[in-house]
């Protein structure tokens, strides 16, 4: 059996590691990555408390041992299910069975201003363009002496308060409290504004109550403004334009409101259900012989999930070796059996000592420490590579006595201004970072 997995995130990786070595069955695992990339703490390498390094893990190097699992790393560009082949950047390649496990990406809803002014945070190198910008917007608020534009610089506004609104806002808010105003004495950051938006009614709104109850007060305690029933409906790169009319100047949108499904071209759009495709509880897709999908991309209605799985990590993994199981059975000859999520509970975190869990079997909610601890403990545990994780850890342990983030390691924007328009810029009256804007377009433009 000649399988084709397309994406090595939580999903795919665990499929292959499932499938690796197993006789009659040769994978080739396609990734337009070189490294499987551990996405729950991308907002601590946003805010410079771990190295892109630590959450990110060679796929090579899982299968250096296996005798069946060859990898491309290549972008997929179609699938082409008359000719079982799937077309990448680098080549065509056959396929017997085809597993799509390509997650998910940004969703902007449709709205390209944002898309093109916002930030994202899908990836790892979104999260170091992210801390690239913050760190980027202190050092220029030093140069803006008018304190309405200097807060523009300083003040983040994070649309979408899911987990990962919420655990960014608390980074950032520790930032504000711990390293910054050390880092810029010069800087009064209570001109620093964070605000967290969302449409519906209350943060973690995917959780319960209590754990929602239990956000907002920490939220409160960082001093992170809340804004719910809050929609984003434009935003230039200076002003966050909402619903109800009120305006956030901000240099720094960041974008947490939405995903959808990287469904790759060759799929029926009509089997694509809001960004993710139709499969059956086999997660095979609806009406195909021989492709299946799993993980983010993937939309199963079950007696327990009638909207389809949360797209949580513990859900891609768990689709990842089920599929494994199932793909052996029938090389075997023998039936396939029904997917079923087994939910332990979600858990987000806010800030040091402040974490929300709600646990399933038994029925029961986690808050403080307790939870923070939980958090820590079970991410340290997904993650791949024992070396990351004695990083991840030691980083844990340094940031918690030393109340600070270290790794403040940013690419400085000089060469986008020539001495000569740096020389004009001196010799402005208007606010500097206008000057500067106005000067990178001029040397741009060979002026
Ligand atoms: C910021 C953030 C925080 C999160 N926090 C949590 C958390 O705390 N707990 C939790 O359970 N879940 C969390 N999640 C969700 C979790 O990361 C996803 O549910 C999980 O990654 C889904 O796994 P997947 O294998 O389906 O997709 P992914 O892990 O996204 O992997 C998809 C892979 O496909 C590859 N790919 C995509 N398109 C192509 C193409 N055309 N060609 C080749 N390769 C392609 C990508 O490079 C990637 O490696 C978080 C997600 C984000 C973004």
């Amino acid at each position: 059996m000649k399988v084709i997995i397309i994406g090595a995130g939580f999903a795919g990786l665990d499929l292959a590691r499932k499938l690796n070595n197993k006789e009659g069955i040769n994978v080739l695992l396609i990734d337009k990555l070189t490294y499987h990339q551990f996405q729950p703490l991308l907002y601590q390498v946003a805010t410079s408390a771990l190295e892109p390094s630590s959450i990110s893990f060679p796929v090579r190097k899982v299968f250096q041992k296996s005798r069946n699992i060859r990898i491309r790393i290549s972008e997929v560009k179609a699938i082409l299910p008359e000719k079982n082949e799937v077309k990448t950047d680098t080549g065509t390649y056959p396929y017997d069975v085809l597993v799509v496990a390509t997650g998910a990406t940004t969703n902007y809803f449709g709205n390209d201003k944002i898309a093109s002014k916002a930030l994202p945070m899908k990836s790892t190198l979104e999260a170091v363009k992210l801390k690239n910008r913050l760190i980027n917007n202190f050092e220029d608020a030093l140069d803006v002496k008018d304190p309405d534009e200097r807060r523009k610089y300083l003040s983040v506004v994070i649309a979408g308060a899911g987990p990962t609104g919420v655990e960014l806002a608390g980074a950032i808010s520790e930032m504000r409290k711990n390293m910054l105003p050390k880092d810029y004495p010069e800087i009064d950051f209570r001109l620093m504004d964070i605000y967290l938006l969302d449409g519906l009614e209350r943060p973690l709104f995917n959780m319960s109550a209590e754990s929602g109850a239990d956000a907002v007060k920490y939220l409160d305690q960082l001093g992170i403004i809340q804004k719910m029933k809050a929609i984003v409906k434009d935003y230039d790169g200076n002003n966050v334009l909402l619903d109800d009319g009120n305006i956030i100047p901000t240099k720094t949108l960041i974008w947490a409101a939405g995903v959808k499904g990287n469904v790759p071209a060759g799929i029926e759009p009509g089997l694509v259900i809001k960004g993710r495709i139709k499969v059956d509880r086999f997660n095979k897709v609806q009406g195909m012989r021989n492709i299946y999908a799993i993980g983010d991309i993937a939309a199963m209605e079950t007696p327990l999930y009638a909207k389809g799985h949360p797209q949580l990590a513990s859900v891609a993994k768990s689709q990842g070796k089920h599929l494994a199981e199932n793909l052996l059975r029938l090389n075997r000859g023998e039936p396939a059996k029904e997917y079923e999520f087994n939910n332990r509970g979600t858990m987000a975190t806010i800030a040091r000592g402040k974490g929300v869990v709600d646990l399933e079997k038994p029925k029961m909610h986690l808050n403080g420490v307790l939870a923070w601890i939980s958090w820590m403990v079970l991410h340290a545990s997904l993650m791949y590579g024992g070396k990351n994780r004695i990083i991840v850890f030691i980083n844990w342990l340094y940031k918690l006595f030393s109340f600070d983030q270290t790794l403040r390691l940013a690419e400085r924007h000089y060469n986008l201004v020539s001495d000569a328009a740096l020389e004009e810029i001196k010799n402005k009256d208007c606010p500097q970072p206008e000057a500067k804007a106005e000067a990178e377009a001029k040397t741009k433009a060979g002026i």
